[in-house]
């Protein structure tokens, strides 16, 4: 009898899930992580002088319209309601963020209405068919004041290229209002776990079945001591860059710590290119139901990634699809039981509820294949 483990490389959402899942399932599961915490990017912890709860990796806003996926990470852990609502800080002065009939109007100094506000915009919006990248867009729909303003020098520090290079999809994640709702996203369902995300994500693993390891990076020398590996680190990496790095933004952070409230908000982007930093966290007000005298607060700036820096956005970029191509076609050839998901391992932008219900519903596929006894190495985002 074939007694081995399951083996799943990374314990962020993507690899928590997966262990989850097998081991209800009945098979014996190994996770493990090269960093010395679970939870991935997704990972928060009690910051020790202020006893505020940090989000290690930047801030995570849960937020979803598939009622299957809020249920799940409510199965694991308390999730408080949380609206993120942005202010932007501009050469022109502060607004609410994402652009609404609040920042149009008070932009302009303009009385607009849900009714005029959209023949107003026309006179200013370029005419652009159809826009073919970011920065055409933008200003396709908003015009050059609004662009200069509120996009063109966060985007170039966001992503470290021109927003002509850049996909006009990006800019499509962000909603543009003819009203006063000033919530950053459209999701029905909004809210941060209780307790943060690490102890959400370790319930998630906390199963009989489930062995977790920390600091223990994979070594696909000791793959074929496991029946199958499901594999959520980076593509690249997995074959040693061997065709290229792919190109990844990442972001680092400069952390403060004073008393009180230091800007009145949870996150405030700062839009001007002029302003090293894209944006201030403020941690405290993640959790509006906690109270702390002392606040800390995070600057975000974005960099290229370099050898040790963690990956954080994809950029996607034509010359990275043609590389990812390159990694997908030798893999899909190599007959060796291993399963590529999540983020990272599929080089995609992907909020948390994608990743999980991505997990789920691959996790399913790959049951149903062992029951038919029909098991290949696949990329989860082929069978979705
Ligand atoms: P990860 O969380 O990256 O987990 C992969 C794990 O694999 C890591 O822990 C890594 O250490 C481990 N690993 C990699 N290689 C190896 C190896 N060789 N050996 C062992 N372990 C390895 N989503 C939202 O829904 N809402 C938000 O508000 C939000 N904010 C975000 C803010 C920022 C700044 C960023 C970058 C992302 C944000 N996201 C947000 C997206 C969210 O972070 C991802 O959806 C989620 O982290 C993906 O989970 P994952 O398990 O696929 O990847
Ligand atoms: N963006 C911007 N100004 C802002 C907020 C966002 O130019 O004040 C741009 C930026 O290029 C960003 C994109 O809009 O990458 C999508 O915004 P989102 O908040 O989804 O950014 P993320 O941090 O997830 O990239």
């Amino acid at each position: 009898m074939d007694d081995r483990a399951y083996l799943v490389v990374g314990a962020g959402f993507s690899g928590a899930v997966i262990a989850r899942k097998l081991a209800e399932f009945g098979f014996q599961v190994i996770c493990i992580d090269k960093r010395n915490h679970i939870a991935g990017n997704c990972h928060t912890e009690r910051d020790l002088e202020t006893n505020v709860m940090e989000h290690k990796y930047g801030p995570h806003i849960f937020n979803t319209n598939d009622k299957a996926v809020w249920d799940y990470v409510n199965s694991f852990g308390d999730i408080m309601p949380f609206k993120n609502k942005v202010i932007a800080d501009t050469d022109k002065g502060m607004f609410s963020m994402p652009m609404n009939l609040l920042t149009i109007n008070q932009f302009f100094n303009t009385k607009l209405t849900p009714k005029t506000v959209e023949a107003y915009l026309k006179n200013k919006q370029e005419i652009i068919e159809p826009p073919q990248n970011f920065e055409e867009q933008a200003l396709a729909f908003l015009g050059q004041e609004l662009y200069d303003n509120f996009f063109y020098g966060y985007t170039k520090k966001q992503w470290g290229c021109s927003p002509k290079e850049l996909p006009a999809a990006i800019l499509k994640r962000l909603p543009i209002r003819f009203n006063y709702d000033d919530n950053y996203y459209n999701s029905k369902y909004q809210g941060i776990p209780k307790n943060g995300y690490t102890s959400l994500i370790q319930n998630i693993l906390d199963h009989k079945n489930i062995k977790v390891r920390l600091n223990t990076t994979y070594n696909k020398q000791e793959k074929s001591n496991y029946k199958h590996v499901f594999y959520t680190g980076p593509i690249d990496s997995y074959l040693d860059c061997k065709h290229g790095k792919l190109g990844y933004r990442t972001v680092y952070f400069e952390k403060e710590i004073y008393t009180e409230d230091y800007q009145g908000n949870a996150v405030v982007n700062y839009c001007s290119k002029d302003v090293p930093y894209t944006r201030i966290h403020e941690h405290k007000h993640f959790a509006p139901w906690e109270t702390h005298n002392k606040t800390i607060v995070v600057k975000e700036f974005s960099k290229e990634t370099l050898k040790n820096d963690e990956p954080y956005y994809p950029k996607r970029l034509l010359g990275d699809m043609v590389v990812l191509e390159k990694y997908k076609d030798e893999l899909r050839e190599l007959k060796d039981n291993v399963s590529f998901v999540g983020r990272l391992a599929t080089y995609r932008y992907m909020d948390m509820d994608k990743v999980i219900k991505e997990a789920l519903e691959y996790s399913d596929y790959f049951l149903d294949n062992y029951k038919n006894k029909n098991i290949d190495k696949i990329f989860s985002d082929d069978n979705l």
